[in-house]
């Protein structure tokens, strides 16, 4: 996933504790096989070679996250979307290249979650238009810290956090006191916007700072519009609280496309959903259910 990974758990046996944590790295490196675009084995990779030829068939897995990916797409009138990839894959932070208007424009077209067409039956994907591209990187670590804390439950844990990218869970408290997740400033890696106490619950992260380049005072960085094709802006960074990261990591785009006054108004009718954002203004913004009383 080109990411850390971050467990941390209480066990009264240190062996059985590490094997309770070499068991989430195992499920982590499934997870990656089957969902890396780094790797051209991947099964994500096939569906990106094939898919516009004809059905992929793939693992239960990554069509449950395909699935739910679509889903999240529904709720976010479009602001979370893989397909964004199809413009997507001509950007390189790393090396500073960014798309023209014209290899944009020539490549949105692909950009559509209704262009994915599913097959229940067969667990297979299949594109409606050539030159599309999907990316799993907006959704594939919430699923897998979602797996992670499972398995540790499952295994007998009771008090746990696990962490890939800007997407965590947590399993319990921190032995009778909440966990304290800081969310750190978009400006200033050294300071905290504010700090979260949590229990049961996950939270995602996303930023503006994580992977991007400036150039003539423009921000490129890896969240796109999948409207426009270009990096989306309207927050600097956006915080989700939410029961599973499969949810806290398809809903933390929203902000960034949409605008956080509209990511509110949808992310506030979803139960027990919570964010906080930082505008490019500076401004830090709650959801209802963090002001008041916290
Ligand atoms: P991380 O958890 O790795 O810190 P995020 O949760 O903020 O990152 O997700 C950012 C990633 O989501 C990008 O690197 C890219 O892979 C993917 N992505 C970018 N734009 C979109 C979008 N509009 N919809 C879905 N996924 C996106
Ligand atoms: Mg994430």
């Amino acid at each position: 996933m080109g990411t850390r990974v971050y467990v941390e758990l209480w066990a009264d046996d240190p062996a059985a504790g590490n094997a309770d944590i070499d068991a989430v790295m195992a499920s982590m490196r499934f997870v990656d096989e089957l969902m890396s675009h780094y790797k051209p084995e991947s099964q994500l990779s096939r569906i990106n070679a094939h898919a516009a030829q004809g059905p992929v068939a793939v693992d239960p897995e990554l069509f449950e996250v395909i699935r739910q990916s679509i889903h999240y797409s529904e709720i976010t009138e479009g602001a979370f979307d893989i397909t964004y990839a199809s413009v997507g894959y001509l950007y390189d932070y790393r090396n500073h290249i960014r798309p023209s208007e014209a290899e944009i424009r020539a490549k949105l077209p692909g950009v559509n979650f209704r262009h994915l067409i599913l097959d229940p039956a067969t667990h297979s994907v299949r594109f409606a238009q050539p030159g599309m591209r999907i990316d799993l990187g907006g959704i594939a670590k919430g699923y897998s810290v979602d797996r992670g804390i499972d398995i540790l439950r499952k295994r007998g844990i009771v008090n746990a956090i696990v962490t890939a990218g800007g997407d965590s869970r947590i399993l319990g408290d921190r032995r009778g006191r909440p966990w304290v997740v800081g969310i750190r400033h978009p400006y200033d890696p050294n300071r905290v916007v504010t700090r979260i106490p949590l229990v049961d619950s996950a939270i995602s992260t996303s930023g503006d700072y994580e992977r991007f380049f400036d150039e003539d005072g423009v921000r490129y960085h890896h969240i796109i519009d999948p409207h426009t094709g270009h990096s989306a802006s309207k927050v600097r960074s956006a915080t989700i609280l939410a029961p599973t990261a499969i949810e806290t990591d398809g809903l933390s785009k929203t902000a960034f496309v949409l605008g956080p006054e509209k990511a509110l108004q949808i992310l506030e009718r979803l139960p027990d959903v919570d964010a906080v954002f930082v505008t490019p203004d500076g401004r830090v913004l709650y959801s209802k259910g963090l002001q008041g009383g916290g």
